[in-house]
């Protein structure tokens, strides 16, 4: 394929498309060379309205911070303003990325710990599949915790896939081998783990089912990335344990994010 010069301001093209089910797909786009960004951060993308002028929406970078092309994940709202036509994209099309990374779910914002818990539900994993595959998360704790909360089990493909991959990763597998555990859990459809991350916390039920001890901010630092309500349930839940929560500026034992407004 013939990757096309940018026309629009700030246009990257794509490169890949994949469909995971008919609400969710993931996509590939060139990476500008002067975009540098912390695995993690997210960005504005979007296409140009019919009135002319950019319509952007805030997207978490799914790839990691070394890799030469940027990774999306996104769902498709049918109704929504930008996902109802970003799901009909294809290899050559251009999509408007803003250079301007930003976001709070970076390592930096986080104290020295032991082991790394990511929560996410949903499009939520975006920017935990672009840390799982940097080698600074590796660095830094012994061991990583993702646990994927999502309604039915094809919504976890994109996940499932991604931890897959991590262990014959030419740059990550040697980092990542025996280090990572997953927990996909459904909420509607019934799977070998069905029901709420918030509950599995709070009743002790994920502790047990890794096998660790109970999230403890001596040691174990977490990231959020969730719906409103799944961040507030979580945030109550690890503060009455002591967790204290960091920002770039004063790291502290949890971060978080929202996967979307609304
Ligand atoms: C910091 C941040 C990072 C984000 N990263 C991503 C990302 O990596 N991937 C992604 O798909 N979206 C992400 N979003 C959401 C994204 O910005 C858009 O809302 C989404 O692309 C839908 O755009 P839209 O114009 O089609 O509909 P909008 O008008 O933006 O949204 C319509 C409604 O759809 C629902 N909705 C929107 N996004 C989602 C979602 N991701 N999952 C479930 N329901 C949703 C909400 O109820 C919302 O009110 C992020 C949002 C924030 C604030």
């Amino acid at each position: 394929m013939t990757v096309q010069t940018p026309v629009l301001p700030d246009a990257q093209t794509v490169t890949t498309i994949h469909h995971w089910t008919d609400r969710l797909f993931s996509f590939r786009l060139s990476r500008p060379q002067s975009l540098r960004f912390r695995s993690g951060e997210f960005v504005m993308i979007g296409l140009l309205g019919d009135n002319g002028k950019p319509l952007l929406r805030a997207y978490s970078i799914a790839s990691p911070s070394w890799d030469d092309s940027l990774e999306f994940y996104s769902i498709k709202v049918q109704d929504g303003p930008l996902t109802s036509r970003l799901q009909h994209i294809q290899p050559g099309d251009q999509v408007i990325l803003r250079p301007k990374p930003v976001g709070t779910l970076v390592v930096d914002a986080l104290l020295p710990g032991k082991r790394l818990y990511m929560i996410a539900t949903g499009t939520g994993v975006a920017p935990f599949a672009s840390l799982l595959r940097d080698p600074e998360v590796y660095e830094k704790f012994d061991e990583v915790v993702l646990t994927h909360t999502c309604r039915e089990v094809a919504d976890l493909a994109y996940g499932k896939q991604l931890i897959e991959s991590l262990d014959s990763d030419p740059l990550i597998g040697e980092f990542a081998k025996g280090r990572v555990k997953y927990v996909p859990t459904t909420t509607q459809e019934e799977s070998a783990n069905t029901g709420r991350i918030t509950d599995w916390i709070s009743s002790g039920k994920l502790a047990a089912h890794l096998g660790l001890p109970d999230l403890d901010p001596t040691d174990d630092r977490v990231m959020i990335c969730g719906s409103m309500g799944l961040n507030t349930d979580i945030k109550e839940i690890i503060e009455a344990k002591g967790f204290e929560e960091g920002a770039n500026s004063a790291p502290g034992h949890y971060v978080l994010e929202k996967a979307f407004v609304g």
